[in-house]
């Protein structure tokens, strides 16, 4: 059992700065905040002015055990899988091992029969995330409100942490007409949830999804629409239905045909991340060149003023650059970056990769730094606060009370 105290920081609680300098944290657990005095026998950190902040985490991945050592290697301490595998039995070994990630999943999301995201495995090959480790998982699809009810019941049973719905014609991703879920299916399916204590995520990338999802009574969207700019209207539909939104601007940009090579060539990124995920960084989908960033960014600052909560979230998935511009873990700082650009003041856009997150997930243990709270934290040189790009000057990462790493140089998990 390890004692930890951390002094001379600017602490970032996950809400706002607090006056307090001083963290101190016992075995996996934060126990005091502004302690005068370290405990007997602690070790002693000296952040050096540096702030000291919750670890970060990713609301919308498609991650892997390689993938969750990329993230934690940027401060992300938690990835949340939106489809894909991750029963708690599967995670046991993930929950304890600190040298990558947690995370908590979806599982198989609801999906159309030949529906997305089925269009996005084609030709992925060994890529294929179906493949490997998991082979005999199938997709499964509902055409029915009575297959939709008995997909959410299975998935619930299986240990899905929230379920996740896609509602997606294909327009923005290139394949126009898609199979899609009717009406009926997904509100059977998000009733179902409901009544089992689940809370509904939905996929929609257009403003006709994204009402489609309101009316179903989704909690949540894993993406926000990019096909056109929010009026007033959705705008005050979605903060009067208090639906959270994890805009994923990552990806939408590279949807856009915009690529993430000014990520790849940051020295802070080109020095932790494989050669495989520099090329996916500077890579893009392309796939919905009509559309237009501003517009996007512009929705999340309408979104965030009508109190609606934002959610950073990347879409990181495999590393494929036809599926590129986003990487794990790196894309959760050019993620802050862009909701500083969209407008949401820094604290905002630092909440929305901690305490939001962990509000909107029910993670009551992590996402915030109190004491009785888990010891996740990512101590960064500078002030994000003050400068956002400073979130990646990463001195030292935290994970269950244990150092994950310090980056003295090209970092090494142990
Ligand atoms: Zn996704």
């Amino acid at each position: 059992m390890t004692t930890t105290h951390i002094t001379n920081a600017r602490v970032f609680d996950g809400h706002t700065l607090l006056d307090a300098t001083t963290v101190t944290l016992d075995d996996q657990t934060i126990t005091a905040v502004g302690a005068p005095t370290a405990p007997d026998g602690a070790e002693t950190v000296d952040a050096r002015g540096g702030t000291l902040m919750p670890g970060l985490i990713d609301a919308h991945v498609h991650t892997s055990i390689d993938s969750l050592r990329e993230a934690l290697k940027f401060g992300v301490t938690t990835e949340l899988e939106m489809q894909g595998y991750w029963t708690p039995e599967q995670r046991t070994e993930i929950n304890a091992d600190d040298t990558i990630a947690d995370v908590r999943s979806a599982l198989i999301a609801l999906m159309a029969k030949g529906g997305h995201p089925s269009e996005l495995m084609e030709g992925l090959g060994e890529h294929d995330p179906r493949a490997g480790e998991h082979e005999g998982w199938v997709m499964p699809s509902a055409a029915t409100p009575d297959e939709a009810r008995a997909h959410v019941q299975a998935f619930a049973k299986a240990g899905s942490d929230y379920i996740k719905v896609m509602i997606e014609e294909g327009t923005a991703m290139g394949h126009p007409g898609l199979p899609v879920l009717d009406m009926e299916t997904i509100k059977a399916a998000v009733d179902e949830a409901h009544k089992l204590g689940l809370k509904v995520i939905a996929h929609a990338i257009t403003l006709d999804a994204t009402r489609q999802a309101l009316d179903a009574g989704a909690d949540g969207l894993a993406h926000l629409f990019i096909d056109q700019k929010a009026d007033e209207r959705i705008v005050n539909a979605l903060a009067d239905a208090d639906v959270f939104v994890t805009p994923c601007l990552v990806v939408s940009s590279s949807l856009i045909g915009h690529d993430a090579a000014h990520i790849a060539d940051d020295p802070r990124v080109a020095s932790r991340l494989p050669q495989v995920w520099l090329d996916t960084l500077r890579g893009r989908f392309n796939t919905f060149p009509q559309g237009n960033l501003q517009h996007v960014l512009d929705s999340v600052a309408a979104l965030h003023a009508a109190g609606v909560d934002i959610l950073a979230g990347t879409d990181a998935a495999i590393p494929v650059p036809s599926h590129g511009g986003v990487a794990h873990g790196a894309s959760v700082h050019h993620e802050l970056a862009l909701l500083v650009q969209a407008g949401l003041p820094n604290e905002a856009a630092l909440a929305a990769a901690t305490s939001v997150p962990a509000r909107c997930f029910n993670l009551a243990d992590r996402g915030r730094i109190a004491p009785g709270l888990r010891a996740d934290l990512l101590l960064v040189d500078g002030n994000p606060l003050k400068e956002i790009s400073h979130s990646l000057d990463i001195n030292t990462i935290w994970r269950r009370g244990g150092r994950a790493t310090n980056t003295d140089g090209p970092v090494s998990v142990p």
